[in-house]
């Protein structure tokens, strides 16, 4: 007897049919080229290759069998450390926070204090209490509330005034404060870049790793257009390489340490990755990194740059037409991101909804100040994928003008499929 699954084939079908249709705007979210895509289904599936590819006998295989995921987990770290311009990598984490869990499980311990950006900041979940640093340093009996004085040692960086850049001279002196054991920049909602150096300097002498987390924004630093974390003074980088770096779903951690450094702050990791956070690392999808690191070094720095004008343009045209964008004064943004205020058009959940009925997909985001998660004032709104549709900034003013109509209640679901139906064909230009 056949087992049934022409329902199941069913919903894949709808969900590929329905995906083509609508103009997808979520940040943390991309999509693949053919290549990559079908690079993904293979026997690797079903293997596992624990600890390193077979050069020597100290990194040697847990197990036979894995000449070829050898070759290729060689090639993938080669070629991402000269594209990213890194000394050390580990490319076997499967995602962006099992990368932040190996670091944290790597370099922390109970007790130990940590500054990261608070989550109505713009920091990611990982690094909050409930994310695995706050949870890494948590000791029994201890609150899981990140205050730095009675709950957890957990500290947020402080913010100048706009909310979307750091109070550089605060954070240097919470530095000479807290002297933490690790701290942690970069964000989800992140518009502009870190102050790197400037934290990188006051970290140093103290002996204290900076941790850059840059799942949002790998793809515009390996296109070279986003800042340079490694080379401004970050002592490790985390990262997704499914948000702007358009490959399959999986992490990265590296690193750029002269030999002493690499002792302190690399084994740990490394231990953190296997057998930390993980074993098999779902072997299969690392083939498709591997192309997807050439797509990138073939077409990075045009892509990235597209990204980010298509996001300055799309802000700009969203403002244009009393949709108010976040952070106007600094010309909205220098990532993939943009922030929108829909505090006057029902709040971000109603407004996230109207928008998904029309075609359009985003998420709804806390903005800096707000304080119900449930309630949230803003959209948050990335064009990475967008623009791999071949959208330009011309393009931008068609959706911004097709967004701010669903927002004043036309019906613009019909019109939003036309407009994406000629966007279909996957390009880097
Ligand atoms: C998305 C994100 C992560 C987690 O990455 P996943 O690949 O979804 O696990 C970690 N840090 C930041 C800042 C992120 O935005």
């Amino acid at each position: 007897m056949p087992v049934p699954i022409d329902d199941v084939l069913n919903l894949i079908g709808q969900q590929n049919a329905w995906r083509s249709e609508c103009v997808n705007l979520i940040a943390s979210e991309n999509t693949q080229s053919p290549a990559v895509r079908n690079a993904q289904n293979n026997d690797f599936m079903a293997r596992y290759a624990e600890g390193h590819p077979n050069t020597s006998e100290e990194t040697r295989r847990y197990y036979q069998g894995t000449k070829y995921i050898d070759a290729i987990e060689t090639m993938a770290a080669t070629e991402l450390k000269e594209l990213l311009g890194a000394k050390q990598i580990d490319v076997r984490p499967i995602s962006g926070n099992n990368a932040n869990t190996a670091v944290a499980l790597g370099m922390l311990r109970g007790g130990d204090s940590v500054i990261v950006n608070s989550t109505d900041g713009g920091g990611h979940i990982s690094h909050a209490p409930i994310g695995v640093f706050g949870r890494r340093i948590q000791v029994r009996g201890m609150a899981l509330k990140a205050d730095g004085e009675k709950g957890l040692p957990l500290h947020y960086w402080p913010l100048a005034p706009d909310k979307y850049h750091m109070d550089t001279p605060a954070a240097i002196a919470l530095v000479e404060q807290v002297k933490p054991k690790l701290v942690v920049l970069g964000k989800s909602l992140f518009l502009f870049p870190e102050p790197v150096s400037e934290i990188a300097a006051v970290c140093s002498p103290l002996g204290v790793p900076v941790l850059y987390d840059g799942a949002h924004v790998l793809g515009l630093i390996a296109g070279g257009e986003f800042q340079q974390p490694l080379q401004e003074g970050a002592t490790l980088l985390t990262g997704s390489v499914h948000k702007t770096f358009p490959g399959p779903q999986r992490g990265i951690v590296a690193a750029n340490l002269n030999p002493e450094d690499e002792k302190k702050y690399w084994q740990p990791v490394d231990r953190g990755v296997f057998p930390g956070s993980s074993s098999n690392h779902h072997l299969h999808t690392l083939p498709a990194l591997l192309i997807a690191t050439r797509e990138m070094r073939e077409h990075g720095k045009t892509y990235a740059k597209a990204i980010i004008a298509n996001a300055q343009a799309l802000g700009a045209a969203l403002d244009s037409l009393g949709v108010p964008v976040e952070a106007k004064e600094f010309g909205y943004t220098k990532s993939h991101q943009i922030a929108v205020n829909v505090t006057a058009f029902g709040g971000g959940l109603e407004v996230a909804k109207k928008l998904e009925a029309a075609n359009i997909i985003v998420n709804y985001n806390m903005l800096p100040g707000d304080t119900d998660p449930r309630s949230p004032s803003g959209l948050r709104i990335g064009v990475q994928e967008m623009t791999r549709f071949g959208m330009d900034t011309a393009a931008m003013g068609e959706l911004a003008q097709l967004m701010a109509d669903t927002l004043r209640n036309k019906d613009t679901a019909a019109a939003v499929i036309a407009f994406r139906k000629r966007y279909q064909t996957l390009r880097y230009v």
